[in-house]
């Protein structure tokens, strides 16, 4: 027998979670570290002791809410994500990651279940970075990626820091960052909405999430000559523009070589002199390129490179610059944690797929400390970090049904 989450209070917690900075939109914005912050976090925490769990605070303000096992000696199971929104946020994103997490703990407070491994929801702080930066502020922390000293003293645009805010809103917390009773995690469970369009494009409510893309940004700089739009002869010229127009169409093209989970994307250009009348003489544009493995991302540096160098060779007066300006490893989740994912979706017969998350999340660093796994749902139009962002209570309640399941196993 398969167990179930109770959906409805799943929902009416997602909704009452959502009043709080609500917009005239339908959507929230409770940014990080606000009075609305504090509203969240106390209702959350409020929750928790209701279903009786044990809370703790770190000194970033992560919370860490815990349901002992029967078996001591076992490493906790954790669930998470994050309920600061953007300033035109949704009720969704990062919010049902958490009250999942919470609804499986009362879950299993309903059916009288004792797990074997300690099981614990997180929030982690400020995941959105719209307030501070850096983002996923919480999790990085928490896993060493940046150093407390480090981030406590940034501050927002009018000059609050985040020591000062943790502190006035009363969640700069006495534990260590990184210490979790009994030692780190055994495993970390993220649910979230998808924020893409391949869930409800297939028509099906549950995304296994292999992992999530690598990056790699670049600063393309093409130089060639100015010159009269009239009197100079087509083959002549040194147009900075067309050149640049013939690797947009290369980039695209690598990221079509590397299907289905190569990305490419120029987003940004600026034509020199931008005269209707005169040839171009440089042009600056960007790169984008994600992928999930390295070899892959690697493969499509080559490919730019190449592809610019042989673009150049073809006229003396051409010159391209390529400088890489960010770069993120591709992050693989573990595959016993996916696999948990995968089974308790097909136990629970719900239909799922293979969706990788263009975007961060607070479960890539936690990748880094802990076997981690993320869940998607789908969420309509595939809109987020928007106020109309929506999800249906029936596809929320299959993700967490897919959590509790995936959960238990890895508890038992
Ligand atoms: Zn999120």
């Amino acid at each position: 027998m398969t167990l179930h989450i109770d959906s409805n209070r799943l929902w009416q917690s997602l909704m009452q979670l959502a009043e709080i900075g609500a917009t005239a939109k339908g959507g929230v914005c409770r940014l990080a570290l606000t009075e609305l912050d504090r509203q969240g976090r106390d209702l959350f925490v409020g929750w928790c002791r209701d279903a009786g769990l044990e809370v703790r605070v770190d000194a970033i303000g992560n919370i860490f809410a815990r349901r002992e096992g029967r078996d001591p000696t076992r490493r906790a199971i954790a669930m998470g994500s994050h309920i600061d929104t953007q300033p035109t946020g949704g009720k969704f994103d990062g919010n049902f990651g958490v009250l999942a997490g919470l609804e499986v703990l009362r879950t299993l407070n309903d059916h009288g279940i004792e797990t074997e491994a300690p099981l614990e929801v997180v929030v982690w702080t400020n995941e959105e970075g719209s307030r501070f930066v850096p983002v996923m502020m919480g999790s990085g922390v928490f896993t060493g990626a940046f150093g407390l000293d480090h981030v406590l003293p940034q501050k927002d645009v009018d000059g609050f820091t985040v020591a000062g805010e943790l502190d006035r809103i009363g969640y700069a917390g006495p534990q260590a960052p990184g210490e979790v009773p009994g030692g780190m995690f055994a495993a970390y469970f993220e649910a979230h909405i998808e924020q893409g369009p391949v869930l409800e494009a297939h028509q099906l409510p549950i995304g296994v999430v292999p992992g999530a893309l690598g990056q790699r940004w670049y600063d393309m700089t093409v130089t060639g000559m100015e010159a009269h739009a009239g009197p100079t002869p087509m083959n002549q010229r040194h147009d900075a523009l067309l050149a640049a127009s013939q690797l947009v169409q290369t980039v695209n093209r690598i990221a079509l070589d590397h299907a289905p989970h190569g990305r490419a994307t120029v987003g940004f250009m600026q034509v020199s002199p931008n005269s209707r009348n005169t040839i171009p003489g440089t042009v600056k544009f960007s790169v984008d390129f994600r992928a999930l493995d390295d070899d892959a991302l690697a493969a499509m540096d080559a490919a730019l490179r190449d592809a610019c160098a042989s673009l150049a060779a073809t006229d003396e007066r051409l010159a391209i610059e390529v400088e890489q300006v960010v770069y993120f490893p591709p992050c693989r989740f573990d595959p016993a944690c996916i696999a948990s994912v995968r089974q308790a979706a097909e136990e629970l017969g719900l239909g799922n797929m293979e969706v990788v998350s263009g975007a961060g999340h607070d479960a890539v660093y936690l990748a880094d400390v802990t076997p981690t796994a993320m869940i998607f749902v789908p969420c309509k139009d595939g809109i987020s970090h928007n106020e109309i962002e929506d999800a249906s209570q029936e596809h929320v309640a299959a993700g967490a049904d897919v959590l509790l399941n995936a959960v238990l196993r890895q508890a038992r």
